[in-house]
């Protein structure tokens, strides 16, 4: 049977931690209970550099609750991403099949069956995804969906309205771990790995406690940082700025040179113009061009695996 590890990144969430790990426990004793998953699953929460006694409650748990709650604890605050990364790196080589969630009970538990469900059914990466967006703020709504059209357009596949509840194969997280890149956008980099994939849907909550660890100025941040890691689309549209200011350069050229011939400009005006428009188009041009080498340097400075095999066939006898 395969032993489940469930991964919670916390960041001073002393008010929802026991409160979480109830919750989990009760759904890994359900699941243990239908045969579904190894007895000695479990429950990983690691410590991202809390202020608080986050740390000192997930002692308390794993004291309590030796096999079901296991703890990491990282020397200082290094954000969602690395945490989750921590922890899923960790968790791997201590069981079969991987659920990331977040400590604050805001995704619905008990689609985590259903996970469970779809990884034997064969999928290696189970996505959790929302259904709708009720009980966020008309701001958060409204950001949220501008972030997922933004990323679309500039060519960053993400899977829309899912934030980082999934179900990860210990060969899914084994990839994973092979991008060695600093710059986490997670939820970017899964649909990477490939695999069969599958979704499962849920009503996301209110946090069950305490307040929310991403405020405006995080999510701008893991935003930013979603497109200029995945895309060098920015870049192209440089240089596409600088080709369409040079062809307007030609226009701008045949409007002062009638203006010129037909007489009534000031004398000058028209070397002037012409100078501006060809030096702006000339300037974006060269930007963009050495902004290709730049996106091509970062690609290559990633090292990113270059494919991913999932099966080879190739006998060397025939057999019988
Ligand atoms: N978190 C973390 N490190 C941080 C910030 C947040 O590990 O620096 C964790 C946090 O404890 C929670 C998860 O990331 O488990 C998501 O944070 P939160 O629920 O506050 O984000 P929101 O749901 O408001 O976007
Ligand atoms: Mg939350």
């Amino acid at each position: 049977m395969d032993r489940l590890a469930i991964v919670v990144p916390c960041y001073n969430e002393e008010e929802v931690l026991k409160l979480a790990s109830e919750a989990l426990r009760g759904v890994l004793e359900d699941l243990v209970q239908k045969e579904k998953i190894a007895p000695d699953s479990f429950i990983m929460f690691v410590n991202d550099g809390s202020r608080d006694r986050t740390w000192e409650l997930i002692e308390e748990e794993h004291a309590a609750y030796p096999v079901r709650v296991k703890g990491v604890k990282l020397a200082g605050n290094v954000g969602h991403q690395f945490a989750l990364t921590a922890g899923l790196i960790t968790a791997k080589d201590m069981s079969d099949v991987i659920i990331s969630i977040d400590a604050d009970l805001q995704d619905d538990v008990n689609v985590i069956e259903e996970m469970i469900d779809k990884f034997h059914a064969g999928s290696d990466i189970v996505y959790g995804v929302r259904k709708e967006r009720k009980t966020d703020t008309f701001f958060k709504r409204t950001t949220a969906q501008a972030f997922y059209k933004l990323m679309g357009m500039m060519g960053v596949k993400t899977v829309y309205n899912h934030a980082d509840f999934r179900l990860m194969s210990k060969r899914a997280v084994e990839e994973f771990s092979k991008y060695k890149e600093t710059n986490l956008f997670l939820r970017g980099m899964m649909p990477l790995i490939g695999y069969q994939t599958d979704s499962v849907y849920y009503d996301r909550g209110e946090r069950a406690a305490g307040e929310s660890k991403y405020p405006l100025k995080k999510m701008l941040a893991l935003a930013f940082n979603g497109i200029s890691s995945f895309s060098v689309k920015p870049i192209s549209l440089i240089l596409g700025m600088g080709m369409f200011i040079i062809f307007m350069c030609v226009l701008a050229a045949i409007y002062a040179l009638i203006s010129y011939f037909t007489g009534h400009v000031v004398a000058g005006w028209t070397s002037l113009i012409l100078s501006i428009w060809f030096l702006g188009g000339l300037q974006l041009l060269a930007i963009g061009m050495v902004g290709q080498y730049i996106g091509k340097v970062y690609i290559e400075v990633k090292h990113r695996p270059r494919y991913n095999i999932e099966k080879v066939l190739a006998k060397e006898k025939s057999e019988g």
